[in-house]
């Protein structure tokens, strides 16, 4: 069937991409149309049309699906953040705990996926851990259930077309900004410090950054926040030499609870990527610190560190109960960020080795080492493809364990087959991004290693994105013997 492009229809929605767009099919053709969740009966404007597939725009919901939710934010449908917030957070659960399932099969070739999922660790209120009955879910009950718990965000600065300075989020798949200060995900703190720099930017003429003439100053603003130390570091990022009207700024923002850290960011470059190079402190530390745990961290403005805490310390323990630490082990944390997880794990283990290619996150990590007195850890700058061969080469280093958290590309080919040769009886992977961590998985079950468990962990409640941590065994050729000897018993 050829469909045209304008063409209006009524369709069923009966599944999802994973990117959380509604599919739904027009004798057997499909179409894929935002905004929409399966058990909808919606009509839809064809808009843009493929030889195979075509996408469809939301004109009018005729029967909602069961599961819709009424959306919190009054932007959920215009706003590129949250994809899922008209799902139920239950049924989001299960979308996700499905991806990751889908994806250990259809990738990762993993058939017995099912068998060795754990249920996906969600966020809940009391109040709404005690209705929950599916077994494929856990609930980590926390204080605001999966609402306010980001830590972090980066707000785009620009201007509208009075000429009023406009900040908030970007539109889906686009840089138009949507001026909304409140997100629900974000601490309540985040809607006063936006409206203080936009008065502050009004008051002293400061420009915004127009992208598209590549002129004004201000282009973005990074929030972060110490969930349990209540410490906040604001981060002006700049398309300018300096910050205008420096102390002043400081001034408008001193009056913030918990403000600690007041910080510039120069980023003059035509680009999509948001922090630039050089970066410099107005007022106050460099860093702030949180603990997840009883592990304290000091971060700064260009760190990664993992933007919902409750979640992440949930993610760790997971990762500290796959590696199976008794004291004696050998680890290496590679893409280890600011060391969090290293730090986790060395109070367990012999010693650690983190491996990161940022080298300011690589100082945080050797400060944080210190600021724990944790005297196990050794921490290397460098791509994880080139440390890890060098490592093994030129010192012959082992690993009991080794943990990976790799960007969403997943790991390099050469750290891969490296992690191989060193050994180790345990490899963790946390990954947050299924497809990738499924096409390693296969790899590395094709190289020595098998699949044990698998815990699928939400820490981007109402977004599409779920984290996974795996366990792999190394595959030792004893375990035939033993299965060989037994079935000779049995005989
Ligand atoms: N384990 C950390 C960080 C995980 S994010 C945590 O939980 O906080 C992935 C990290 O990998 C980032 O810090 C990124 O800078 C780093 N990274 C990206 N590519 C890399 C590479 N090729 N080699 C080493 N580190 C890399």
């Amino acid at each position: 069937m050829q469909i045209q492009k304008n063409e209006i229809f009524d369709i069923t929605i009966e599944d999802m991409t994973n990117e959380g767009e509604g599919i739904g099919k027009i004798e057997g053709f499909p179409l894929f149309v935002k905004d929409t969740v399966i058990g909808d009966r919606v009509q839809i404007k064809a808009v843009k049309v493929k030889k195979n597939y075509a996408y469809g725009r939301l004109i009018k919901i005729i029967k909602p699906s069961a599961d819709r939710v009424k959306p919190r934010c009054i932007v959920a449908r215009q706003c590129g953040g949250c994809t899922l917030q008209h799902l139920s957070y239950e049924k989001q659960l299960l979308y996700k705990y499905g991806k990751v399932a889908n994806c250990l099969k259809r990738i990762g070739g993993i058939q017995n996926a099912a068998a060795i999922m754990e249920p996906i660790i969600g966020m809940f209120s009391e109040e709404e851990a005690k209705t929950l009955d599916n077994h494929l879910i856990y609930p980590n009950v926390c204080e605001n259930g999966p609402w306010n718990y980001r830590n972090k965000a980066q707000f785009p600065v620009g201007i509208d077309k009075d000429g009023n300075v406009i900040t908030g989020f970007y539109a889906g798949r686009s840089h138009v900004i949507i001026d909304q200060p409140y997100c629900h995900l974000q601490s309540e703190v985040c809607a006063d410090i936006l409206n203080r720099i936009k008065d502050f930017m009004r008051e002293y003429n400061v420009s915004p950054y127009d992208e598209g003439k590549h002129k004004g100053v201000v282009r973005h603003i990074l929030i972060r926040e110490g969930t349990s130390s209540g410490q906040i570091m604001v981060c002006l990022i700049i398309n300018a030499d300096s910050m205008p009207y420096e102390d002043e700024l400081v001034e408008c923002l001193e009056g913030v609870n918990g403000i600690k850290s007041i910080c510039i960011n120069v980023n003059q470059e035509k680009t999509n990527r948001i922090l630039g190079e050089r970066a410099y402190t107005l007022w106050g530390s460099d860093t702030i610190e949180d603990s997840i745990g009883d592990v304290r961290y000091h971060i700064s403005a260009k760190s990664f560190y993992q933007v919902n805490p409750v979640q992440t310390r949930v993610l760790y323990e997971k990762a500290l109960e796959y590696a199976g630490l008794t004291g004696s082990e050998t680890v290496w944390d590679v893409y280890c960020g600011i060391g969090t997880i290293s730090l986790f794990l060395a109070r367990r283990a012999k010693h650690v080795y983190g491996v990161e290619v940022v080298p300011e996150a690589v100082k945080d990590a050797k400060d944080n080492a210190g600021l724990n007195g944790i005297s196990n850890a050794t921490f290397y700058v460098g791509k994880a493809e080139k440390v890890l061969p060098r490592e093994y080469e030129e010192h012959q280093v082992k690993a009991d364990v080794i943990v990976v958290d790799p960007p969403r590309k997943g790991c390099d080919g050469k750290a891969l087959e490296t992690m191989v040769r060193m050994e180790p009886e345990r490899i963790v992977y946390v990954s947050c991004d299924p497809a990738t961590l499924a096409r390693d998985v296969r790899w590395l079950c094709e190289n020595g290693y098998e699949v044990k468990r698998v815990c699928p962990v939400d820490m981007f409640a109402h977004s599409g994105h779920v984290e996974t941590v795996v366990l792999l065994s190394q595959r030792k050729p004893d375990d035939v013997i033993e299965v060989e000897i037994e079935l000779g018993e049995m005989d």
